[in-house]
């Protein structure tokens, strides 16, 4: 369901505090285009780092897993990435349908090492909401549709006080995934 509590500004905030704790840079140089890696000079440990503070604030598990690698594991080796380590034509046009926009530095070809530094502050905030989108209609708990947030990052029952459970980000990516597939089968 698409929640309504937790707005893309809201999540976008989040984000900057994240990222800026984690990276030591002035949240003013955060914008929602920034390149983590071109722009920040952002390490693949750091991505870790800024992922287990979401989650902390949010209540949520992000994916551990980039798209790619889901492809290989779902639809077979060699699927999404060649063997030169290069894209597929099959894995570029998945992640322009998922990236939209943001994606259009995607060619065949590219070489998979490049493909991380296309992730920017906005195609994160992106998963963020993604996540939270997965928020059930009503409680499980107590089966009312109450949800309110607390003011900061966190969705909780305004019934019963559970704390709202999400769908985890790998999850919705092979989801995702097997949806893109039963239309217009790629693979
Ligand atoms: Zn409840």
């Amino acid at each position: 369901m698409s929640q309504k509590l937790l707005t893309e500004a809201a999540v976008f905030e989040e984000m900057k505090k994240a990222i800026a704790e984690t990276l030591r840079v002035d949240e003013a140089q955060i914008r929602p285009e920034t390149s983590l890696i071109k722009d920040l000079g952002a390490e693949s440990l750091d991505f870790l780092d800024i992922n287990y503070r979401l989650e902390q604030a949010f209540g949520m598990k992000l994916a551990r897993h980039f798209v790619l690698e889901h492809i290989e594991e779902m639809f077979g080796e060699g699927t999404a990435i060649d063997e030169n380590g290069q894209l597929t034509d099959k894995a570029v046009e998945l992640l322009k349908i998922r990236f939209g926009d943001s994606a259009s530095e995607l060619a065949h070809g590219m070489d998979m090492d490049e493909v991380p530094a296309l992730v920017t502050v906005q195609s994160m905030v992106r998963g963020v909401m993604d996540v939270l989108d997965s928020l059930p209609e009503k409680c499980p708990k107590c089966g009312n549709s109450a949800w309110k947030a607390d003011g900061g990052a966190r969705i909780s029952c305004g019934s019963c006080g559970e704390a709202a459970a999400f769908t985890n980000g790998d999850d919705l990516i092979k989801e995702w995934l097997n949806k893109v597939q039963s239309e217009k089968k790629l693979f």
